[in-house]
């Protein structure tokens, strides 16, 4: 798999990405992570990449015409087609097999991210997701530009690296081979709608507390049963919405 991250601020993933299963992911070559400065893809002195909203109102809007240049660029270098834009309405504009590439722009108004967007998004050989800032990105990116719209919850965060990065760990851990023992995946938390069952570790009595004594009676067909039952208790308390989903 290979993402592109386009972005004013590409050093904020050099943490991210150089660090625990990220890392890992990458120099097992699971994954190629590339971040571009949009401001490389600016022509002028100042590397402006926003202007005052058409309209008037308050803040700056980030101007297309960069993010267009900058999501071309990619996919001429990861050998995509791309075509300009023919006159037609609603063409794409920079042309590719959307079956293997998707371009992402991260918004607050975008469809919510959760496991089953992100085993979706898996999926696909080629991500490019877009940062915005300021006011937020001109419409004609997310009208033209971007196949999806994704949004990390209903708040308002000052740019899209971080919703960026939440994306790239929920995605990247997923891809086969990136995690120690797949097994982790099976049992966690929304597969099946379910949330996963307490974890314990040694010692067995911390302080006065407890380890439930089932989990170290060695009978691990009663424990399995015991874990499926703590997993439909304990969503039933937290999430009731998620069992919903079942029924
Ligand atoms: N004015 C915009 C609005 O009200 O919808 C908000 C713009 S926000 C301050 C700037 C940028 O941060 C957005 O373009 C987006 O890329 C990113 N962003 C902010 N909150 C986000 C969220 N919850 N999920 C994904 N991206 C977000």
């Amino acid at each position: 798999m290979r993402i592109d991250i386009i972005t004013i601020f590409p050093k904020m993933f050099e943490p991210v990405l150089n660090e625990s299963i990220m890392k890992r992911a990458k120099e097992k070559g699971k994954v190629k992570i590339y971040t571009h400065d949009l401001r490389d893809y600016t022509f002028d002195k100042h590397r402006k990449v926003d202007d005052r909203p058409y309209g008037g109102g308050s803040g700056m809007v980030m101007s297309p015409e960069p993010i267009f240049k900058a999501v071309e660029h990619i996919l001429h270098r990861a050998s995509c087609v791309v075509r300009r834009a023919s006159k037609k309405r609603n063409t794409q504009y920079a042309i590719r097999d959307t079956k293997k590439t998707k371009v992402i722009l991260l918004s607050p108004q975008g469809k919510k991210m959760d496991q089953k967007l992100a085993k979706k998004l898996a999926k696909n050989k080629h991500l490019i997701l877009i940062c915005g800032h300021y006011e937020g990105v001109d419409e004609r990116v997310r009208q033209f530009l971007a196949d999806d719209e994704i949004s990390i919850g209903d708040y308002v965060l000052t740019g899209g690296e971080l919703p960026a990065m939440v994306l790239v760990d929920a995605i990247v851990r997923l891809i086969p081979g990136v995690l120690g023992d797949k097994n982790s995946l099976i049992s966690e938390s929304f597969e099946g709608n379910l949330l996963e069952y307490p974890q314990y570790t040694r010692p067995a009595k911390f302080r006065d507390m407890q380890v439930p004594k089932m989990l170290l009676c060695g009978d691990h067909s009663k424990i399995e049963v015991w874990r499926e039952e703590q997993s439909i208790k304990r969503t039933k308390e937290k999430r009731p919405d998620l069992l919903k989903k079942i029924a």
